[in-house]
């Protein structure tokens, strides 16, 4: 199986580029972000209990998204592969992504990370923000969302260049420069 971690700050294009893989390579694109979304939609508890967390720019608990993530594996269990949009954010997420993957046979494949500058990634959200309507697309939030992103999920960067999983990619210019530089890393696995 072919398992990619899309990693990366807020607004440094993940989403966009999850569109395009999933696509080329027929790969299950989990955005643990679009599921909260959803979530939130149906009003379920998960959803009212993550609503509190998104709008300040803070993480949902990690012991919810696990199990929310589990639960999503689970029910696409003859994929190809899957694309991990927006997990893991934490280490024990990390760890408890290697556990799940193993338990089922299979690894996380490659990190790639997008590469993106902290100006350019606020003016992307701000103007995601105008047409989203998402409401963690604001000023404030953003800044706290881009705190969290430095505190709690950049060490990552470190975690996965140990395991030799990282792959950094120039995360700015157009978007088919940008694929093209992911598809060459894939196709190198
Ligand atoms: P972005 O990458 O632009 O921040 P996402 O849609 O991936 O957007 O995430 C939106 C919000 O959902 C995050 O700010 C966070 O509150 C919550 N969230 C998404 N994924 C996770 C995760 N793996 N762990 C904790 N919270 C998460």
């Amino acid at each position: 199986m072919l398992n990619i971690v899309i990693f990366g700050a807020p607004g440094s294009g993940k989403g966009t580029q999850s569109d395009l893989l999933k696509e080329k390579y027929s790969l299950f694109h989990i955005s643990t972000g679009d599921v909260l979304r959803a979530e939130i939609k149906n009003q379920t508890e998960l959803g009212k209990t993550a609503e509190g967390y998104i709008s300040k720019g803070q993480l949902v608990p990690d012991a919810l998204i696990i199990d929310m993530l589990a639960g999503v594996l689970d029910s696409n269990k003859d994929s190809k592969g899957v694309i991990f949009d927006g997990f893991p954010r934490t280490l024990p997420q990390a760890v408890a992504l290697k556990e799940m993957l193993n338990a089922r046979g299979t690894d996380v494949s490659a990190v790639v990370a997008l590469e993106v500058e902290e100006a350019e990634l606020i003016d992307r959200l701000l103007k995601r923000g105008q047409i989203s309507g998402r409401s963690d697309d604001n000023f404030e939030t953003i800044k706290s969302r881009l705190d969290v992103y430095n505190n709690q999920t950049s060490p990552l960067i470190n975690h996965y260049k140990e395991e030799g999983k990282y792959k950094g990619i120039h995360g700015m210019g157009s978007i088919d420069d940008i694929f093209g530089r992911i598809s060459d890393v894939i196709e190198a696995i």
